[in-house]
């Protein structure tokens, strides 16, 4: 059977990333439903608003379901939003959450820039994933979030300034930026093929 890789569609830019999924040659489904996750083999949720996306995993009885697929092990891409709903901890803020990735993040926390900026990001010296030499990945930020801690098995691949920026715990990846706007497919070919191992 081939691989599917589902897209949490709720709301947001999930069609950009059905979109560079399918471009790296890999199944792509939206999925709202508890009926549709189990049929998948790897999740990514996208950006969008935390709160609403929170509020409707809550609303379609997708919360535990989604935790314990997480905990079976099935790989996750959070990017911005969703990196927010895999955070254990957002600062100021109890709305509803997956949870399972070490790290702390506060919402909307990039200063002036808050509303939205693009910049070239760094491969940190513990990233060995030779596709990330080829150029640099340019990261479209949008309201996003700043991770301000992670746990001591939480390993950052990206940095802009001193924070991270794409970290990875395991089988999670999360991204406070969104690799989905740009042409560029890395982020997501290192999700499928070295985190998720499809
Ligand atoms: N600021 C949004 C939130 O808190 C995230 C922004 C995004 O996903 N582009 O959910």
């Amino acid at each position: 059977m081939s691989t599917t890789v589902g897209v949490l569609s709720y709301q947001g830019d999930f069609q950009q990333h059905i979109r560079r999924i399918s471009e790296l040659g890999v199944v792509a489904r939206a999925v709202r439903t508890v009926e549709a996750l189990a049929g998948i083999d790897a999740l990514v949720i996208p950006g969008g608003e935390s709160t609403t996306i929170g509020m409707l995993l809550e609303r379609f009885g997708m919360m535990e379901p989604l935790r314990r697929r997480i905990a079976d092990g099935m790989p996750v891409l959070g990017t911005c939003a969703g990196a927010i709903l895999l955070a254990d901890e957002i600062a100021g803020s109890s709305q509803p959450r997956i949870g399972g990735l070490h790290v702390s993040i506060r919402r909307n926390a990039y200063g002036r820039q808050v509303e939205s900026f693009e910049a070239d990001l760094r491969v940190t010296d513990g990233a060995a994933w030779p596709r990330w030499a080829e150029a640099p990945v340019h990261g479209v930020f949008i309201r996003a979030p700043v991770i301000t801690s992670v746990g001591a098995d939480v390993d950052t691949v990206l940095e802009f300034e001193d924070t991270p920026v794409l970290v990875r715990q395991n089988t999670l990846l999360a991204a406070t930026f969104h690799p989905e706007l740009t042409r560029d497919t890395r982020v997501h070919d290192y999700f499928l093929h070295s985190v998720a191992g499809l």
